[in-house]
């Protein structure tokens, strides 16, 4: 289980409702002081709920949704090291799983250098290039021994298709 994502995702949204209660309060309570001190006059005790204390709720309810997008994007874009609160944005060979440069198996627990970033560029290229090389390869099995086969029969071909045309030409 990734408890430390959760539990940052969960003190980021507390602090930002804390803050917001607070604000809200600090003027909830000047309402209330405003009210029972008879400087405003509303028609009953609770009829500034809904639009004081009430509205909150609301509030509450749009921060929760927040939250929640929130913790779904941190656990998209986390690392997907059990345990690691870094952004993963290396995605591992088959592309399962986003790593950070610390849980990446390409980059060693280091920052990816610019002589690494290059060496894999080029042992990706030279793997490339050796699997097309295979395949064309194995193409050429499955489609009949290439070098033999071909060269006995591309010399005589053009020489036959020569004499078909001049054949041709002379009727
Ligand atoms: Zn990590």
């Amino acid at each position: 289980m990734k408890w430390r994502p959760i539990v940052i995702a969960g003190l980021a949204v507390a602090a930002v409702a804390g803050l917001i209660i607070w604000l809200q309060h600090a003027r909830l309570v000047g309402h209330w002081l405003q009210v029972h001190t008879g400087t405003v006059n509303e028609p009953g005790p609770y009829y500034g709920f809904w639009s004081g204390f009430g509205s909150d709720l609301e509030e509450l309810g749009i921060l929760g949704a927040a939250g929640a997008t929130i913790y779904s994007l941190v656990r998209k874009y986390n690392c997907h090291e059990p345990g690691c609160w870094r952004v993963g944005n290396h995605p591992t060979a088959d592309g399962r799983f986003n790593l950070c440069y610390r849980h990446h198996p390409d980059f060693q627990g280091r920052k990816p250098t610019h002589e690494l970033i290059e060496r894999l560029h080029r042992e990706h290229l030279e793997r490339q290039a050796a699997i097309h090389s295979k395949l064309q390869e194995i193409h050429q099995q499955l489609t009949g021994t290439p070098g033999a086969a071909g060269d006995v029969h591309s010399p005589g071909a053009p020489a036959h298709n020569a004499q078909a045309a001049g054949d041709h030409q002379t009727e």
